[in-house]
């Protein structure tokens, strides 16, 4: 294989290397997101039953949410950022 080529295919296999890298990256974040809402939302309680809420992403927007189905919460910046989708 020639230098040159050779200097490709490492480049390459870094770009492989920095995608892995960035992929776990974004997975990881995802989840320490998914444990803080989770735990914000364990302190938090629906005003009707008084059942602990659960943090949901819905169309990109972090919602509270009663299991039992009564009703939906959001904080200012998931308002705003519900607000722009509409
Ligand atoms: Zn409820």
């Amino acid at each position: 294989m020639a230098k040159d080529n050779k200097d490709r295919m490492g480049d390459k296999l870094r770009d492989v290397e920095a995608a892995h890298e960035d992929q776990w990256a974004r997975k990881r974040d995802a989840e320490l997101l998914a444990q803080m809402r989770n735990k914000l939302a364990a302190n938090m309680v629906c005003p009707k039953c008084k059942g602990a809420l659960t943090a949901e992403v819905r169309g990109g927007v972090e919602i509270y949410a009663c299991p039992q189905g009564d009703g939906a919460w959001l904080d200012q910046n998931a308002l705003d950022a519900a607000l722009k989708l509409v």
